[in-house]
């Protein structure tokens, strides 16, 4: 079983802090492996509202140390170790995240059996599940997106970032996740918009691409909408998650 739980699909700063949308990040199972992406505001609550046990989390991942991406990281860090009472699993994320401006508090890092770091081109191995980290991405903090790998199943999350001609190369999957904020293209806001997600399905042909991590622009634009136009105009499967989606990756 290869599946993905959207435990939240609002992003950037207003949006997120109204909490129009939830903003606990992606729950991720690939075989017997449980990933926890991008723990923002509310992923515990999200996390045991949907029934998911954070206690069998094998690692929690952070794109970049953005509130709305690390907000509820040190509650899932308790949550998975229950407390520090049983220590498992790790928590990778940019350097960034640990040093400069760390948003894991240091009496818990003990709790994890590890820490570990992204490089670019660089790959890490949870479990069953290979992660790529192709590319920083373009963003005001150290930030990555990531591909998953496990036996046959592909899948790419592109985080947030400025709109580069690279990323199409470097995200080709069957799958895709775009983190969406904007409606359109802002020159002073580093997040990708739907016009770059819509250049982007183009450029990687992916069988599904799933929209999420809406700012206020998108969803008052309703994301479901979108997606159709963009599923018509593309000729891919676009689908915009919804706060609770299970999807199953192929
Ligand atoms: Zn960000």
């Amino acid at each position: 079983m290869n599946q993905i739980t959207f435990l939240g699909t609002g992003g950037a700063r207003i949006l997120v802090f109204k909490q129009l949308l939830a903003s606990g990040g992606m729950w991720v199972e690939m075989g017997s492996t449980r990933l926890h992406i991008d723990p923002g505001p509310g992923a515990l609550v999200q996390a045991v509202k949907r029934k998911l046990e954070p206690a069998k989390l094998d690692a929690i991942l952070l794109s970049h140390a953005h509130l709305d991406h690390t907000a509820d990281i040190n509650s899932m860090i308790e949550a998975m170790t229950n407390g520090g009472f049983h220590p498992r699993g790790e928590v990778i994320g940019p350097r960034q995240a640990f040093e400069e401006d760390p948003v894991v508090l240091h009496y818990l890092r003990g709790y994890m059996n590890g820490i570990a770091h992204w490089e670019e081109g660089g790959t890490q191995e949870i479990g069953e599940v290979k992660i790529h980290t192709p590319v920083r991405h373009q963003h005001p903090t150290e930030t990555y997106g990531m591909i998953f790998e496990r036996a046959g199943t592909r899948w790419a999350y592109i985080a947030d970032t400025n709109y580069f001609p690279e990323l199409a190369e470097h995200y080709q999957a069957p799958t895709i996740v775009i983190n969406t904020v904007l409606l359109e293209p802002r020159e002073e806001i580093a997040h990708l918009s739907i016009p770059e997600a819509k250049r982007l399905i183009e450029e990687i042909k992916p069988e599904t691409a799933i929209l999420t991590h809406f700012g206020m622009t998108v969803l008052k634009a309703h994301p479901w909408e979108i997606a159709q136009r963009l599923s018509d105009e593309t000729g891919v499967n676009v689908i915009a998650a919804r706060d609770g989606m299970r999807f199953e990756i192929p």
